[in-house]
């Protein structure tokens, strides 16, 4: 079968190069055959090319899929042949301090490095071989190309639920790069004052707007705080929510945030270091969260968005391509930045 693998170089980073490999068997009791049906391009994967994010040599990519199950081990009562699943990728060991307390996504077992499409092989071919704890069964009614998109979705349901928006907040979404434009989707579904987009690139500003965004900035080329001052009646933004994760755009966040406000970092970038006056905290009461992928909830309300269409995941969806032009267009559109999620097709 054609898979996208990744060679890592000597020093850091690597290629992902299109080659035929196996099909993958089933080797253990608890395990099943998934037939990939979708499989999204992540950020994460240009960032394990130019060495920003580890991953295992020769493993195949691809961690955002779904498919039907073709084949199921002993141990598996609960699944059936046929049955349409998501992958949550992230292999978790359940018994750990972090996953016994709730926080299945900061489990000590897979931070070793478990994640399937980064650490162990992925969607970027046609098969995929994943044990029965990483599966969600998945309604028959679901269709099955934008199914791949639970597990990012699933971050922004995260994201959503560690913000906790309500009604009366002026809420700004720093990044309007494929996370951010999938939570200003999912907070669009939610009452709240003003949604308010701060971005860069104008290809993603257009796209946001397109998406019914309240208003969006790009801070290379107008006075940002000054809009947003305009937009708050001078109160400042109540939510603030980082997918970029620089010194930079961490800093800007506070310089427009409101009395009692609340910053959620979900953007990531392990060398960023920013300034921060700790009385700013103190004195106008506010609050720094962090939103790290989800927990198993997190996911189960993806699938309940999707499958009750609750968000028009399609108007996110740019492309779907054949799994062989992920080279070609997928990551040059990917690096180009003029696209929001792109779908493979193996
Ligand atoms: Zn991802
Ligand atoms: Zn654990």
């Amino acid at each position: 079968m054609l898979a996208a693998v990744f060679h890592k170089n000597k020093s850091e980073g690597g290629n992902i190069i299109l080659e035929e490999v196996d099909v993958p068997q089933i080797k253990k009791s608890d395990q099943v055959l998934i037939e990939v049906t979708s499989c999204g391009i992540c950020g994460t994967d240009l960032k394990i090319m130019s060495g920003g994010h580890p991953a295992n040599d020769k493993t195949i990519l691809g961690h955002e899929f779904a498919g039907i199950i073709r084949e199921i081990g002993k141990e598996v009562q609960d699944l059936t042949i046929e049955d349409k699943v998501a992958i949550d990728p992230n292999e978790k060991c359940g018994y750990c301090y972090n996953c016994r307390r709730g926080f299945s996504n900061l489990c000590e077992y897979m931070a070793k490095g478990t994640t399937f499409g980064i650490f162990q092989d992925g969607g970027y071919a046609k098969y995929c071989v994943v044990p029965r704890s990483a599966l969600y069964k998945l309604p028959d009614g679901m269709d099955m190309k934008v199914a791949a998109l639970i597990e990012p979705l699933s971050c922004a349901t995260h994201c959503h639920n560690i913000a906790d928006v309500k009604e009366t907040d002026n809420v700004v979404i720093i990044g309007a790069g494929p996370m951010g434009l999938l939570i200003q989707s999912l907070l669009k579904i939610h009452p709240l004052k003003n949604l308010i987009i701060m971005e860069v690139n104008e290809w993603r500003l257009q796209k946001s707007e397109e998406l019914g965004a309240d208003h969006v900035i790009n801070p290379s080329k107008e006075d940002y705080k000054k809009e947003i001052m305009n937009i708050t009646n001078n109160n400042g933004a109540d939510i603030i929510i980082d997918t970029v994760g620089m010194a930079d755009t961490f800093e800007m966040a506070q310089k427009i945030w409101s009395y009692g406000a609340k910053i959620v970092c979900l953007g990531q970038d392990a060398h960023a270091e920013a300034k921060i006056k700790p009385n700013d905290i103190v004195r106008y009461q506010r609050k720094i969260l962090g939103s790290y992928i989800y927990t198993s909830k997190d996911y189960l309300d993806g699938i309940e968005l999707l499958s009750n269409k609750k968000i028009d995941i399609n108007k996110i969806i740019s492309k779907e391509i054949p799994l062989k032009d992920i080279l070609s267009t997928g990551f040059r559109l990917m690096r180009e930045k003029t696209c929001a999620k792109i779908i493979t097709l193996p």
